[in-house]
């Protein structure tokens, strides 16, 4: 019979994450570039005081342990008071994304059932456009100062700092359970509607202390870590909680996230670690070139989100002296799932050698375990060759999306819906994708969607998306079209009937117009002949 170890069994909660920070690195500081004004500095303990007071705020505005706070910002500190704060109180954080289109923002926050939503002032016209159809949404609170909370017409903005003023700065935090709900986070990294990932206190921690380690990104309170990877997406990859857990320096980017302003506040801020995806690191790499310019401080950069391309880990390393920590990782795995690092007899290899490891997405983290299988569900060899979908299980891997009825799991394994190799030693490579969305700067864009957009042109009879290698978005959507019998149709015609249609970035970089598409045995467009043809338009 097994024995049951006698040990206490305390919840893993992020309430007690904010009181450790304040409790053992009180004096730690927390650096933030906000849309308005200087930049603003304070300790850790000053932040925990205004999330209790925001706590106290939630619960005097008649919220409750389950209620759900949507919040649509910036990387910044009045954010970051609201992670704890939200979370802490037992109700549920839901970072939305402000890049997605209106529609699909309005989508998400009622599906969530926000009864609050938290903006930065920059998205007043965001805010302006959704609200009325978010009709559960009772409270509109600016996460602002007064002077710079901006009317929207037809809400009553209510403004932070004004809220929380005459709030105490103790708060009882609720002794929750582990498995409750603490953030909310919605992927459109897949077909159809977004789906929300609802992520347990458990989780959250678990992932976080994993981030903190030295394989990982080796968080410390010798550090001073800049977060460039959104707080709106997938919970900034943990760092909020990382950070405040291990009492390294924070430092956010706000809104300001071009080459020039990265590079200042990591040089002003004696910035040691960030953490973003390659389309940023280009923008700095290229300022850094063209100003002749060096880092003082940095020394790791992990990076995810979509493959770092190896000539840009070679300059970080090379040119840059800035050890790259390539990672992956998915809505529904939390954050760093996957981490491309170099051993200590790695490090004596070639510089080729180095960088090509380094570009692959590296070995499972401790509590992530990875395999690879066919068409029919069997597993494959790792053998560094056998291509097939990524598997992935583990402590914070989602198992049901937010309010499906059914398991998003297969035998007990999430389907990544990427396709990889692993090698023998643990290795996992990203090799392709099996959904059918493009990735474009981080930021998903579903081909279906403009597809759909496209054929309700009255003079399109066919359409197919592709994403198509870019040097500086990864990928860009490249749109073919074959028009009805006797129309003909211009580029610009078509560019702009979708403007209207989806979000401005989604608008295809091309468009081909062709007598007909391949169309294989069930029906469906081989997009893979496509990609074949058109997958090298954007880089030749
Ligand atoms: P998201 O849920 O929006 O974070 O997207 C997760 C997806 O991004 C993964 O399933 C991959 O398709 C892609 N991805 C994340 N990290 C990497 C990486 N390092 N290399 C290639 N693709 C990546």
């Amino acid at each position: 019979m097994q024995s049951i170890g006698k040990m206490m069994e305390r919840p893993l909660l992020i309430s007690a994450i904010l009181e450790h920070s304040a409790d053992q690195f009180g004096q730690q500081i927390i650096v933030s570039r906000e849309t308005h004004g200087p930049l603003h500095r304070y300790t850790f303990a000053d932040m925990a005081k205004r999330a209790r007071q925001l706590a106290n705020t939630l619960s005097s505005l008649g919220l409750k342990a389950g209620s759900v706070v949507g919040s649509i910002a910036w990387n910044n500190y009045r954010h970051l008071e609201s992670y704890y704060a939200v979370s802490g109180s037992g109700m549920v954080m839901h970072t939305c994304n402000p890049r997605l289109h209106p529609d699909q923002l309005a989508y998400i926050i009622n599906h969530a059932d926000d009864e609050v939503v938290l903006f930065d002032s920059t998205f007043a016209p965001l805010i302006k456009a959704i609200a009325p159809h978010c009709l559960k949404v009772k409270h509109w609170i600016c996460l602002s100062d007064k002077t710079n909370t901006p009317a929207v017409e037809g809400i009553d903005v209510k403004n932070i700092d004004d809220l929380i003023a005459p709030h105490s700065q103790s708060f009882h935090w609720p002794d929750l359970d582990e498995k409750s709900g603490a953030a909310l986070c919605y992927t459109s990294g897949t077909t159809g509607n977004p789906k929300g990932v609802l992520y347990s206190h458990r989780a959250i921690a678990l992932s976080a202390l994993s981030t903190c380690l030295p394989n990982v990104l080796s968080i410390s309170s010798q550090e001073a870590v800049l977060p460039v990877v959104p707080m709106f997406h997938i919970n900034a990859w943990c760092l909020p909680y990382a950070t405040l857990m291990a009492g390294a320096k924070l430092v956010l980017p706000g809104p300001k996230l071009d080459g020039a302003s990265l590079y200042d506040l990591m040089e002003s801020e004696k910035v040691t670690i960030s953490a973003g995806v390659p389309t940023i690191w280009m923008g700095l790499i290229q300022h850094l070139e063209q100003n002749n310019l060096k880092f003082s401080t940095m020394r790791r950069t992990g990076v995810g989100g979509s493959a770092m391309p190896r000539a840009l880990i070679a300059k970080f390393n090379d040119v840059y002296n800035v050890d790259v920590r390539h990672g992956w990782g998915m809505t529904e795995t939390t954050a760093i799932a996957t981490m491309s690092n170099l051993s200590d007899s790695e490090m004596e290899w070639p510089t080729d050698k180095r960088h090509e490891l380094v570009a692959k997405q590296g070995k499972s983290v401790f509590g992530v375990e990875l395999k690879i299988i066919d068409e029919d569900g069997n597993s494959l060899p790792r053998d560094g060759v056998a291509q097939g979908e990524l598997m992935v299980r583990g402590q914070w891997i989602v198992e049901k999306y937010h309010k499906a009825d059914k398991t998003a799991l297969v035998d007990g394994w999430f389907p990544t819906g990427d396709i990889a190799t692993i090698s023998p030693d643990g290795v996992m490579q990203i090799r392709d994708r099996t959904k059918d969305v493009i990735k474009s700067g981080g930021e998903w864009i579903s081909s279906i969607d403009l597809e759909n957009a496209a054929v309700a042109h009255p003079d399109v009879a066919m359409a197919a998306v592709i994403g198509v290698k870019h040097p500086k978005w990864d990928e860009r959507p490249l749109l073919l079209i074959v028009p009805k019998p006797e129309k003909s149709l211009e580029k610009q015609q078509v560019i702009d009937f979708l403007s209207e249609r989806v979000a401005k970035w989604w608008v295809p970089d091309e468009v081909i117009f062709v007598q007909s598409l391949p169309v294989g045995g069930t029906g469906k467009v081989q997009k893979g002949d496509l990609r074949l043809k058109y997958g090298s338009i954007f880089t030749d």
